[in-house]
């Protein structure tokens, strides 16, 4: 069976990296019919971390994803690392070092003095006498002296390390008894039963020490998919300037669990050339060995689009759902289709659609001034109050075509073209030059509404 995990360090928020390669975890382990597990990795150990595990699980919620089973939190492991810790001592695979702060530092001055890379001498690796007084010991673990430790990585290939060029006998346990970061990733990892690591390439250099513990313990290594980060259209690594970095922004923006899962997906894994994946597609066809071993581009047009795309396929009651987030209630409206079917097309975001909606639902408080200037003329007046008067007596007025076909006996009575008509119209109805079809904005208002709007315009 296929065993994936998500194991956040707790910053108090999903960050979109973590969430990337989360639903890549996941996706590989639905789609296997396997386990997509949470571990909540509060190393510190000095609390734990309910606030941030919340806001993770709230994210998760959010876009869709679940996990089986209990969050794990390290903080209330730590006695199963001291087991693993007290095993390897009683095997002789790990050591009591009794190395002061000060000769740790003495000894890195050395080393760099020399020019070498600062590591620990292994002064205590076969110490047999008598402890030094008074002097708390860290636990280190036998790492190979020599050789190179190669990481089988679904994405990079084999990465080959030198031994001599990146480890020395690491602390896998502090002087206050507390396992350090390495040693409790492999030993959960193990233990948990994950079969399938999918990380961030950030700890690509983590990993050969992790083996160094997989080996010492007797456990299985998993496979490992170190997923490149993603960059901004500069190349650098992706931060808060380039997008938001929180997945909850993400839904405050106004965009679809559905468009950033998409996004995400494609951004480090692709399918030929397809853009738009559904959960199910995502489901059927992903697989880690496809993912591209380059870094990829953080891209907000992209996601825009796909947004848009997916505002457009959300039957309207679903959309009248997402859009109460955004402080619109339309469920009870009785044009609501009329209303979405015509908003659809035009926004990108939920943001944008509900600034629409109360655009067009809204009396405009003023008017644009260099709408006016340009659309209002002398003899605007005149048309509005003929339009206003034509539909006091016009017997039926529901649907947008029959707004249309009263604006068009008013420009053939009064002899004038449509924009005659149509622009200080417009103004009345939403304050501005721009916005959606006049017919569908009247047909959505009503009678009513767009006299008492036209009014306002001409007493202003
Ligand atoms: N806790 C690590 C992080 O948040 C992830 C460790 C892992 O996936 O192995 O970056």
């Amino acid at each position: 069976m296929i065993v994936t995990r998500f194991a956040p360090s707790p910053t108090g928020y999903l960050h979109i990296g973590g969430l990337r390669t989360a639903l890549l975890s996941y996706l590989w382990a639905r789609r296997n019919g396997g386990k997509f597990l949470l571990r909540i990795e509060d190393t510190d150990f000095s609390r734990n971390d309910e606030a941030a595990a919340r806001a993770i699980v709230e994210a998760f919620k959010w876009v869709g994803l679940e996990h089986d089973g209990e969050i794990a939190y390290q903080s209330s492991r730590l006695a199963i690392y001291q087991e693993h810790v007290q095993k390897l001592l009683d095997e002789g695979k790990a050591y009591r070092c009794y190395m002061s702060r000060e000769e740790l530092d003495a000894l890195r001055e050395e080393q760099m003095g020399r020019k070498e890379r600062a590591k620990y001498d292994n002064r205590y690796r076969d110490f047999t006498g008598t402890p030094p007084q008074g002097r708390e010991a860290v636990i280190r673990i036998k790492a190979p002296l020599e050789g190179t430790i190669t990481v089988q990585d679904g994405v990079k290939g084999d990465v080959v390390f030198n031994v001599a060029d990146i480890l020395d006998d690491f602390i896998i346990a502090r002087s206050d008894g507390t396992p350090t970061y390495n040693f409790v990733v492999a030993v959960d990892d193990a233990l948990m039963g994950v079969t399938d690591v999918i990380r961030g390439d950030d700890h690509l250099s983590n990993t050969p020490k992790q083996i160094v513990v997989y080996d010492a313990l007797g456990f299985t290594i998993p496979k490992f998919f170190h997923v490149p980060m993603i960059h901004n259209s500069e190349g650098k690594k992706l931060s808060k300037r380039d997008g938001a970095t929180d997945v909850m922004m993400y839904k405050t923006m106004g965009y679809t669990p559905q468009a950033l899962l998409n996004f995400l997906v494609r951004l480090g894994w692709s399918h030929g050339d397809q853009e738009i994946f559904s959960m199910e597609e995502m489901l059927s066809l992903f697989d880690p060995s496809h993912i591209n071993r380059s870094a990829s581009v953080y891209n907000t047009d992209k996601l825009d689009w796909l947004n848009s795309h997916y505002l457009k396929n959300t039957p309207n009651e679903a959309l009248c759902a997402l859009l109460e987030f955004h402080g619109v209630m339309l469920m009870d409206h009785d044009k609501r289709e009329i209303l979405l079917d015509a908003l659809k097309d035009r926004a990108k975001t939920l943001v944008e659609m509900a600034t629409l909606v109360s655009e067009i639902l809204v009396t405009p408080a003023s008017y644009d001034e260099g709408a006016l200037k340009k659309g209002f003329k002398a003899e605007s007046r005149e048309i509005l109050a003929t339009f206003s008067d034509a539909m006091s007596s016009a017997s039926e007025l529901h649907l947008p075509t029959d707004y249309h076909h009263l604006m068009e006996s008013v420009v053939t009575q009064l002899g004038i073209g449509f924009g005659k008509i149509g622009q200080p119209l417009r103004i009345a109805l939403m304050g501005k030059l721009s916005g959606p079809g006049l017919d569908t904005v009247m047909a959505i208002i009503g009678v009513e509404a767009t006299q008492e709007r036209i009014a306002a315009l001409l007493n202003r």
